[in-house]
C-alpha cells in the first residue's frame, strides 16, 4: 500500500478519526489537504504528517457547511497539487434527540454537516477523480446500518451517506472511480463529548461497549484509519459500493 504522488483531501482532519487517517496516509507517502475549522489543531495534524514523510500538507480552514468554503477546498488543492486522487469525507457531528425532542434546526444542522456538505464536496471533486481514476471513502457509522432510539437525525444522516456511497459507486464505476464507506462502532474521540455528553456519561458509555460490541470494547482511531487507507489503496482495486463495518461486530448483533 502506498500513496506516493497521490493527492488526498481529508475533511475533519483536526481531530479524531480524520487526524489519525491523515497521519497514516502521510506514513504511506501521500500528499495531503487537511480541512477543518480549528486552525491550531489542523496545524498540529500537519506537523505530525510532516514528521512522517517530510511533506508540508496544505491546510484549508473551512466550514464544510459553507458553500464558498467548500469550493475553496477544491480550488486550493488544485492550485497546490494540480490533481486529486482520493477524497475522504470524514467531517461530522452527532446530536442526541428523539422525534419527540428534536426540531428542524437540529435536523438541518446534522443533515447539513453530515450529508449536504459531502454531496457538494463530492460533486466538485468528481471531475478530478475521473481524470485521476481515483476514489472516495466516506465515514458513515454503524448508525447508518442499524437503528438506535434517541438519535434520529444522526442515524438518518448516516443512512443517507451509505445510500449516497452505493449510488455514486454505480454511477462512477464505468469511469474507473471507486466509492466506499466505513461504518465505525463507538470509537474513542471527541465526537460524543462535543455532541453534549458530559465526562461521567461518556465514561459509562465507553464501559457499556463491553456489552454493545461483540469484541467487548470501543475501537480506536487507528483501527478506523487502517480500514480507510485500505479502501483508498490499490489493494482494494475490485471493491466499490461497500459500507464496511469497523465496529467490533456491533452491526451483526441483535438484543436477546
Ligand atoms: P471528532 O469530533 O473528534 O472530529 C470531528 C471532525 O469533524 C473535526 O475535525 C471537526 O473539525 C470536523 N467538523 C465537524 N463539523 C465541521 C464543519 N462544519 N466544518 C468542517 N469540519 C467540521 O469526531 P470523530 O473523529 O469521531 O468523527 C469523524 C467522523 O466519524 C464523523 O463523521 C463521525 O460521525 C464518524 N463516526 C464517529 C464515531 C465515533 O464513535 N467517534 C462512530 C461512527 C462514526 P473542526 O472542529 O476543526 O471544525
Amino acid at each position: 500500500m502506498e500513496f506516493k504522488t497521490k493527492v488526498i483531501v481529508i475533511t475533519g482532519a483536526s481531530s479524531g478519526i480524520g487526524a489519525a487517517t491523515a497521519v497514516r496516509f502521510a506514513k504511506l507517502g501521500g500528499l495531503l489537504t487537511l480541512v477543518g475549522r480549528n486552525l491550531e489543531k489542523l496545524n498540529e495534524t500537519a506537523e505530525k504528517c510532516l514528521a512522517e514523510n517530510g511533506q508540508q500538507a496544505l491546510v484549508v480552514k473551512a466550514d464544510v457547511t459553507n458553500e464558498e468554503d467548500v469550493k475553496l477546498i477544491v480550488d486550493q488543492t488544485l492550485e497546490k497539487y494540480g490533481r486529486i486522487d482520493v477524497l475522504i469525507n470524514n467531517a461530522g457531528i452527532i446530536e442526541n434527540g428523539s422525534i419527540e425532542e428534536t426540531n428542524l434546526t437540529q435536523y438541518d444542522r446534522v443533515m447539513g454537516t453530515n450529508v449536504r456538505s459531502i454531496y457538494q464536496l463530492t460533486m466538485l471533486t468528481v471531475p478530478h477523480l475521473v481524470k485521476s481514476k481515483g476514489n472516495i471513502v466516506s465515514i458513515s457509522s454503524v448508525c447508518g446500518l442499524r437503528a438506535f432510539p434517541g438519535l434520529v437525525a444522526y442515524n438518518m444522516s448516516k443512512s443517507a451517506v451509505d445510500q449516497f456511497t452505493k449510488c455514486v459507486a454505480l454511477e462512477l464505476a464505468p469511469k474507473g472511480v471507486r466509492v466506499n464507506s466505513v461504518n465505525p462502532g463507538v470509537i474513542v474521540t471527541e465526537l460524543h463529548k462535543r455532541g453534549g455528553m458530559d465526562e461521567e456519561t461518556y465514561k459509562n458509555f465507553l464501559e457499556k461497549c463491553k456489552q454493545t460490541h461483540a469484541l467487548q470494547r470501543p475501537g480506536n482511531v487507528d483501527e478506523v484509519a487502517a480500514a480507510i487507507t485500505f479502501l483508498a489503496s490499490d489493494s482494494a482495486s475490485f471493491i466499490t459500493g461497500v459500507n464496511l463495518p469497523v465496529d467490533g461486530g456491533r452491526h451483526a448483533m441483535c438484543p436477546r
